[in-house]
């Protein structure tokens, strides 16, 4: 197992993304604080839990198909979360039993649950990082050092609901590309991000409260989304609302789910 801490103590003065995203998925590992700024948030819209499961499926689909399409063998997973079952290194070992992942978060509660992300296949290998997406060459260099993956293949990149809690002073579209600039020909960017498009009031009020819970976020339009992936190339079907990607959109009674209630654009690009 290989961790890399950067010394910080727990904060649990204030909430943290990744503990209320656990309280959306029904989790235990957060505290009273998160569980109240996710109700407040759950308040502003009360679909957050479904679009929470959905993110989780689109990893889930999008892991499959980089790993049955594309050729895929190795993962870096920005912005990992609480660990939740199945983890994506059991979805892609799954399919390819030597798949490596690297997951890197810069919330130590989640280097606390780190263990659950390193039960790899004997066949394959992963490791957990402590590092932040801000800054992404000491987060690279962290990685490099884990020593699990192997920068002359292809890796996928994946930044799920990471993207909007970085805001445009530190650069956004800079790290992704920095990211991706360290990458090999063949490699991938899947993200999915929150948007306010489809229904903006009700958007920017979740935004809001999750600003003043001591959490920035930055929900973006589909062309400000459609940025991080310039350079690359699309697959099919493109930037969509993340429970229509390679997927009916249907909830599990077939029942509609419209975008407005998920609101995160999802998409896939290969980099050529
Ligand atoms: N990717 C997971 C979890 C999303 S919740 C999923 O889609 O299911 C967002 C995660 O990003 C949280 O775990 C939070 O701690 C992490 N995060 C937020 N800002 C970050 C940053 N600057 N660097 C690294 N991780 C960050």
């Amino acid at each position: 197992m290989t961790t890399r801490q950067a010394g910080r103590d727990l904060d649990t003065s204030r909430a943290h993304s990744a503990r209320m995203y656990d309280y959306f998925l029904g989790g235990k590992d957060h505290f009273e604080i998160d569980k109240q700024a996710a109700l407040a948030a759950a308040e502003a819209h009360p679909g957050l839990y479904v679009t929470a499961r959905e993110n989780r499926a689109f990893m889930r689909r999008a892991t499959r198909v980089l790993a049955q399409e594309h050729g895929i063998r190795q993962w870096l997973d920005i912005g990992t979360g609480i660990p939740t079952e199945p983890n994506l290194h059991q979805i892609a070992q799954s399919v390819v039993p030597e798949a490596r992942v690297v997951y890197a978060d810069n919330d130590p509660l989640v280097l606390k649950y780190a263990e659950r992300l390193m039960r790899s296949t004997a066949q394959g290998r992963t490791a957990y990082v402590e590092a932040d997406a801000r800054e992404p060459d000491a987060l690279l260099g962290a990685v490099e050092e884990a020593g699990v993956l192997d920068f002359d293949r292809p890796v996928a990149l994946t930044l799920n609901a990471l993207m909007h809690f970085v805001t445009a002073p530190h650069d956004p579209y800079d790290i992704v590309r920095r990211l991706l600039d360290r990458l090999a020909p063949g490699s991938a960017l899947a993200m999915n991000h929150c948007t306010p498009d489809f229904d903006p009031d009700t958007w920017n009020r979740v935004a809001e409260s999750y600003t003043n819970s001591g959490t920035p976020v930055e929900f973006r339009s589909h062309a400000d989304v459609a940025r991080f992936f310039d350079g690359l190339d699309l697959i099919e079907p493109g930037i969509t609302c993340c429970h229509r990607w390679r997927s009916d959109g249907l909830d599990p009674d077939g029942k509609e789910i419209p975008d407005a209630q998920i609101s995160l654009l999802a998409g896939v690009g290969v980099k050529p």
